[in-house]
């Protein structure tokens, strides 16, 4: 069965010699700050005030920010605080609780974030990357190639202004805060390793250096490149990983996730195994329930030993139900069929959920983000 019968070229480096994204104080840890205001002549500890006024305040009006000399301001905003995106298009769902943007980054480059306010908790779904160049055909962003890689600042802006607009109280349920935070918007977080990480390390340093959140409030989705994952377990930082396997065999998640083509099903889990053993964090397996594709019954249960094969309790698995994206010829399972995938899994021992996809009516959700003007 061939189910993707043009797979699109698997892009891993963006083009060279492009115009990089204005340095900003995201991009950089303290010391680096304190350097970069040193070199243009300014004073140092200017740096800490401003990452205050940034990541404390969530103030980007430099009038407000009525500690720094006011003959210097300007120049100090300019340094570290320059503008990286401008907001194009909100659209809200589910009674204003669910917000997605579309951002014009400096260059042109279009993105979209998507904040999901709940009872307990508020998750800020960023983009790592303009495009992606992953290709499955099933996902809206892999059907426009990859773009570009975002900057770590570019990334944390998404957050912040999610953090901006929940206090505020433009959210329906007063003010609030950004709890958390999952790389599940358009792109590769770990094709865009580097500034994956620094995002990561921003969103957890503590205030004023970060926003200073918990990092199992933070979660790295991939399609398993599977040496990222591997050097991810060594970086110290407890992130709850996603995997997106969609797929436990490798005929069909070959065409489903192309990169599978390069790193198996067996691969991937080992990889995602040496995850949860390395950090001790459980990892949570993506599963996109394709009608007539990948939602068998004995997928549910080949799915149910590749993952029991490396170990018990090591994993979560949880069920997409497919969102519709345009041209796809793909439609979600019938509930029927998804009730008794998850029967299997818990039979196996595995616990399952099914994801709450919100959003939907506003292309908000998983894989439907195409960041179109
Ligand atoms: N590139 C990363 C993160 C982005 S997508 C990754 O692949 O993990 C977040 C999740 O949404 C992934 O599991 C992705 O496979 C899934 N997804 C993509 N298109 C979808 C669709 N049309 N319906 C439901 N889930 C989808």
């Amino acid at each position: 069965m061939s189910v993707n019968p043009n797979p699109l070229p698997l892009v891993f480096d963006e083009p060279r010699g492009r115009k990089k994204p204005p340095r900003h104080l995201a991009d950089l840890d303290e010391d680096g700050r304190k350097q970069l205001l040193v070199d243009a002549g300014l004073p140092g500890f200017r740096a800490k005030q401003l990452s205050n006024h940034y990541f404390t305040r969530l103030v980007n009006d430099p009038a407000e920010m009525t500690d720094l000399p006011a003959a210097q301001r300007e120049e100090l905003v300019s340094a570290l605080l320059p503008e990286l995106m401008t907001p194009l298009r909100t659209l809200e769902a589910d009674k204003g609780t669910t917000r997605k943007t579309l951002w014009k980054l400096f260059d042109g480059a279009l993105v979209e974030s998507v904040l999901m306010r709940y009872k307990d908790r508020t998750t800020m779904c960023v983009s790592s990357q303009a495009g992606c160049g992953m290709a499955c055909p099933f996902c809206a962003t892999g059907q426009g190639g990859l773009q570009r890689n975002m900057s770590t600042a570019e990334i944390v802006e998404q957050v912040v202004a999610g953090a901006r607009v929940m206090a505020a109280g433009e959210v329906p349920g007063g003010p609030g805060r950004v709890s958390n935070v999952v790389f599940m918007g358009m792109g590769e977080p770990l094709a865009n390793y580097k500034a994956v990480i620094g995002a990561v390390r921003r969103l957890t340093d503590p205030t004023p250096a970060g926003l200073g959140m918990s990092a199992r409030h933070v979660t790295v989705s991939t399609v398993g490149l599977v040496p990222r994952i591997n050097q991810l377990a060594e970086e110290g930082i407890p992130v709850t990983l996603a995997l997106s396997l969609h797929a436990p065999d490798d005929e069909l998640r070959n065409e489903l996730v192309p990169i599978n083509t390069r790193f198996s099903v067996a691969e991937t889990v080992d990889a995602a195994h040496n995850y949860f053993a390395k950090t001790g964090r459980r990892v949570s397996i993506e599963y996109a329930m394709m009608r007539g594709i990948n939602d068998q019954a004995h997928r549910a249960d080949l799915l149910g030993d590749v993952l029991n094969e490396r170990g018990h309790g090591w994993v979560h698995v949880n069920l997409i139900p497919l969102n519709p994206t345009p041209g796809s010829k793909w439609t979600a399972s019938d509930p029927e069929d998804e009730r008794e995938f998850v029967r299997r899994l818990e039979a196996k021992g595995i616990s399952t959920t099914v994801r709450d996809t919100r959003g939907s009516d506003i292309d908000g959700a998983c894989g439907q983000l195409a960041a179109v003007e």
